[in-house]
């Protein structure tokens, strides 16, 4: 059995994991575990949807203990904190060895040959997958999610859980302050380094990213600096992000953080020095101060409308 962990968000199957789903039809037919209220229909023809009284909060050993208990052939998780956290209980349960960041795998006879990514993507890894079960978590959009149409059956599974798999869970949750765009699935994304200068200047990049619907992100130094909270970071040690325009103000583009946002269509580069590393992989890049050149893009939007 090839089985797809799904993680809910707001009662939808989160978009990792509907891209995991997309990337493990590709070695036979899947069956869903989805964790929360996530709707999978579509995307495989058997989901099994768990369903304990415990488990209405997010605990690790207890979301292992419930693919132990189905004993898979094949376990597939989104490539996120969680998808790696629980793949990696699992790991330790079967003795089996786990490959994360996978972004290509096909079916050997009885071995898996996989693409994995390492160091956040700047190298990619060839490696063959043996043994009983077989574990891994895709990269983030290694693959674009495609509904495949499928008539899908849903059956409750309550797995046996004792004390013993609630020793790490969530017990209290901050949410976003409302109406915020989340920075992991914005369409737009307006990135600040160091070259912001201070917290306060964040405010033209937040008005920035409040003109185009879109969310504000930094680098490693800015929320190591306390101008921006870590959740806001983007990079290896912070988001994958994936939208149709990035904006990199005063941003270096050090390799950490290119591999958080590599997965951006389009990226527009505002910084006061050509010979930055993020220039060479701008799409468009405008060399000057962005305390200048973010202002005038700011009024130009507004005189348009926008
Ligand atoms: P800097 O490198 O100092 O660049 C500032 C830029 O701003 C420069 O290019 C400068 O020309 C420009 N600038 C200055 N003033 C202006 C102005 N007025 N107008 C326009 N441009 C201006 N970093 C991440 O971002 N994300 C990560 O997840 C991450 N993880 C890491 C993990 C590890 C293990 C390590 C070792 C490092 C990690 N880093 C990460 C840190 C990374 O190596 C860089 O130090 C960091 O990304 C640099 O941040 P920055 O671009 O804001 O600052």
């Amino acid at each position: 059995m090839i089985l797809c962990l799904v993680e809910s968000d707001n009662a939808k199957a989160s978009d990792l994991s509907l891209e995991a789903l997309t990337f493990a039809s590709g070695l036979g037919d899947v069956e869903a575990l989805v964790f929360g209220d996530a709707n999978v229909d579509g995307y495989v023809g058997h989901a099994r949807r768990v369903v304990h009284d415990r488990l209405d909060e997010y605990a690790p050993e207890a979301w292992a203990q419930a693919i132990v208990e189905l004993a898979p052939d094949v376990v597939v998780a989104p490539g996120t904190d969680r998808g790696h956290e629980v793949l990696a209980h699992v790991a330790a349960r079967f003795g089996a060895p786990l490959a994360a960041n996978v972004v290509e795998a096909e079916a050997d006879g009885e071995t898996l040959r996989l693409t994995r990514q390492r160091w956040g993507g700047s190298l990619l890894e060839e490696a063959t997958l043996t043994g009983t079960p077989k574990l891994l978590t895709v990269a983030a959009h290694a693959v674009e999610a495609r509904d495949a149409g499928l008539a899908t059956t849903v059956e409750e599974f309550t797995p046996t859980l004792g004390d013993e798999h609630f020793v790490v869970r969530v017990t209290r949750r901050e949410e976003p302050s409302s109406g915020a765009v989340r920075l992991d699935t914005a369409r737009v994304v307006v990135g600040g380094g160091r070259g912001v200068g201070s917290k306060e200047g964040f405010e033209l990049l937040e008005e920035l990213a409040n003109l185009l619907g879109g969310a504000v992100g930094g680098s490693r130094v800015v929320t190591n600096l306390g101008w921006r909270p870590h959740s806001d970071q983007v990079g290896q040690t912070g988001a994958r992000i994936a939208p149709d325009l990035y904006i990199a103000c005063g941003v270096s583009g050090a390799i950490q953080h290119l591999v958080g946002c590599k997965g951006a269509k389009r990226i527009l580069v505002i910084n006061k020095d050509q010979n930055a590393p993020i220039v060479a992989r701008a799409d468009w890049a405008v060399i000057g101060d962005l305390h200048e050149i973010v202002p005038a893009i700011v009024a130009e939007l507004r005189k348009n409308g926008t």
